[in-house]
């Protein structure tokens, strides 16, 4: 099977490609071209039905929402529901995390809900009910189960190897991995004294990706989980060698996504993704965040935005959602609602200063400003981000001109007829 990405090479614009193009409003052979370099990835898996997306350079910054059940929380329906409002309320793809209940079912159902890509992680159903009993053939096994179900695309933690595990044992981190994937890849070598089949096997899982048309979204499970832990050298070791991954899967004609931490301060973010971009030659870079501090348990949302906004500003291309559960529980659906929400804010703060899409961002902000000036209250909810938030505070006031913040001393009032001509 000829790959999207040697289409791309070969110089043929595919019809994923001008869907692409025609969204994101860039000349289908700039997409073309991005694509077959590997700067922008399009996840759409042969047996997907979901629409194609373009994920990096010249791209609108893309915001993805995390579903699914845990073991100590199994309700398919609830998932479901969460999964169709991420979707409404503007979420770009779907990742099914469900480590509990029938797994098959929970994603079939998942991707039947929504029509954005949905990506997994499959080693959550490799490893089933013990680390210890998974075999490197249950892990490619699920890849192969996820990908013929047509996920679009799939985390894979080939960098966390002997030696980023070496370098991670050096490190003085306080909490050592806190990517699941990470700790059970970890776990899994440490039990087998192998290295991790993800990578000592690469070739078979770009085979298997080749297939399906599965984009590999290459998991960073060194990412650190703390201000004090951010940053190091296992960070950096794993990128090092993700970055030969990517070239890897280039070279294989998969498309390939690298994913970033995790928790950063701010000061730290420009220079983390500028290296995370140059070591893993521009691949589309997908973030958890990055939170930029530990100590707001309830506003982790709040946290992964900030951050996630200034990594969208220095070339981030996929903002993962935090919501207001992050490290207390898992999500209900107000939390992904929430979530979605404040990562869309994070993803077109960072689009307002990006190459490409800043003048198209910028105006839907020219547009709420002029609304603004002309006291149109209902222009400027279809404006909002979160109209229903917005009319419902609005609500409050009784004026019917102004709000209740500054009633008859409303400024724009003032200088509206101040500066009539
Ligand atoms: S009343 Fe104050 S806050 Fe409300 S629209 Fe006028 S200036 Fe803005």
């Amino acid at each position: 099977m000829t790959t999207l990405m040697e289409k791309a090479h070969a110089g043929v614009v595919t019809s994923e490609i001008k869907r692409v193009a025609a969204s994101e409003e860039v000349n289908a052979e700039t997409v073309r071209k991005l694509l077959a370099d590997g700067f922008l990835v399009i996840p759409k898996n042969i047996n997907s039905k979901s629409e194609p997306i373009g994920i990096g350079k010249l791209m609108r910054t893309k915001i993805n929402a995390n579903v699914g059940t845990s073991r100590d929380n199994v309700d398919i329906e609830t998932e479901v529901e969460k999964a169709r409002t991420a979707e409404k309320y503007g979420a770009d793809t779907i990742m099914d995390l469900s480590t509990g209940g029938d797994l098959d079912l929970i994603r079939r159902r998942i991707m039947d809900a929504v029509s954005i890509p949905v990506g997994s992680v499959p080693i959550y159903q490799a490893a089933g009910e013990s680390i210890g009993n998974m075999s490197s053939d249950d892990m490619f096994n699920a890849v192969r189960k996820h990908a013929n179900d047509g996920i679009d695309f799939v985390t894979v933690h080939a960098g966390v190897t002997q030696s980023s595990f070496e370098r991670l044992k050096r490190s003085d981190r306080i909490l050592d991995v806190v990517s699941r994937g990470g700790a059970f890849t970890i776990s899994w070598m440490k039990h087998n004294c192998m290295e991790n089949p993800f990578y000592s096997e690469y070739d078979y899982l770009l085979e298997m990706a080749r297939e399906y048309e599965l984009t590999l979204s290459l998991g960073d499970g060194m990412r650190p989980g703390c201000i004090n832990d951010a940053s190091d050298r296992a960070k950096f070791e794993e990128f090092i060698i993700l970055g030969e991954l990517v070239k890897r899967a280039r070279e294989a004609g998969v498309q390939t996504l690298v994913e970033g931490p995790g928790h950063v301060p701010i000061d730290e973010i420009g220079l983390s993704v500028t290296a995370m971009k140059h070591l893993t030659g521009n691949a589309p870079l997908y973030l958890l965040g990055p939170l930029v501090t530990d100590i707001a348990p309830g506003y982790d949302h709040i946290t992964a935005a900030m951050g996630g906004a200034v990594a969208g500003m220095h070339g981030a291309d996929f903002l993962c959602m935090t919501t207001p559960s992050e490290h207390l529980a898992l999500p209900d659906v107000a939390d992904i609602r929430e979530g979605t929400i404040v990562t869309r804010i994070a993803a077109h703060a960072a689009d307002l200063t990006k190459e490409g899409v800043r003048e198209k961002a910028r105006e839907a902000d020219r547009r709420m400003a002029v609304a603004r000036r002309e006291l149109n209250w209902n222009r400027q909810f279809g404006c909002a981000i979160d109209s229903e938030k917005a009319k419902m505070i609005h609500a409050r006031s009784r004026n019917a001109d102004t709000c209740s913040m500054c009633g008859e001393l409303c400024s724009i009032k003032m200088m509206r007829e101040v500066m009539k001509k």
